[in-house]
């Protein structure tokens, strides 16, 4: 089995009640962290987990919605992982990833002086293992298998989505991206699809050009659900709801996925879990 929790379900616009764009994944035993939006620590604590449990990060892209809480996972796993000799903590990601994180250690990089002169067992800045990758198999290590595909969330580029495979259940996260036969590829027969979505319908009437851009560079619900519907995925999980899905109303995006797609459609706050099986797909 295949546990996914969306740990946020938010997007660039800051919401009281959703944390940015982020998603754990559990599978045989080990934990992969998808995106590290804003507040992804609060809901990772609340998901039973932490940054000192994680087996890798997995960035989908370098837009700042899901890579804002980069530099608060490094350096929490950092000062809170006691085992002598840690190692390092694979991060794979698109090509870019390692400026990023090269980046982002040298942003703290006066609270990484002021760690190790203060506590003698922290003796070197967090060790970290960058790999970048736009397709293939990334990850093949007890029993889980990962690889990617390039996504098409252009002028953002390069971009890639994850498929997780276990014990023949597999999930892929697809991240932000137009519908591309790429993605199609990458989620065929897959047990489930977590979508990143925005609402076009809503988005189209905003008076602001600036928010209306990102339409052209995002799938709709219903686009989702279509790439779901071509791929033959059992769940399509939907999350990174722009606008914000507003409470009560969860419904309405929920019809507007069925008219692409007649299987299980999963929705809804943050840490709202989904376990996805060989086979056999049910809510948790
Ligand atoms: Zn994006
Ligand atoms: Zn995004």
């Amino acid at each position: 089995m295949i546990e996914v929790t969306l740990l946020g379900t938010g997007s660039p616009i800051p919401d009281a009640r959703r944390a940015g764009p982020s998603t754990l994944v559990r599978a045989g035993g080990q934990t992969f962290l998808v995106d590290c939006g804003r507040g992804v620590q609060q809901r990772l604590t609340a998901a039973g987990a932490g940054a000192n449990g994680l087996t890798a990060l997995l960035l989908t892209h370098l837009h700042s919605d899901h890579i804002a809480d980069l530099g608060d996972v490094l350096i929490t796993r950092w000062v809170t992982t006691f085992t002598p000799d840690a190692p390092p903590l694979p991060i794979i990601g698109p090509p870019g990833t390692a400026e990023v994180v090269d980046a982002t250690l040298k942003a703290f990089g006066f609270d990484i002086g002021y760690r190790i002169a203060h506590h003698a067992d922290l003796t070197a800045p967090p060790p970290v293992d960058v790999y970048e990758h736009t397709a293939g198999v990334v990850w093949d290590h007890d029993g889980v298998t990962i690889s990617v595909a390039p996504t098409d969330h252009r002028p953002v580029a390069p971009t890639i989505g994850f498929r997780v495979e276990h014990a023949g259940a597999s999930v892929v996260l697809a991240g932000d991206t137009v519908p591309c036969e790429t993605l199609d590829q990458l989620a065929a027969g897959a047990g489930a699809l977590v979508h990143t979505v925005i609402r076009k319908d809503l988005i189209e009437a905003m008076p602001m050009q600036r928010i209306r851009d990102i339409c052209d560079y995002h799938s709709s619900v219903e686009e989702a659900a279509a790439t779901a519907t071509r791929a033959g995925v059992g769940i399509l999980v939907l999350t990174h709801y722009v606008p914000s899905i507003e409470p009560g109303k969860e419904d309405d995006w929920r019809a507007l996925a069925a008219t692409a797609f007649d299987r299980q459609i999963e929705l809804g706050d943050d840490l709202h879990r989904v376990e996805v099986h060989p086979g056999v797909c049910r809510r948790a």
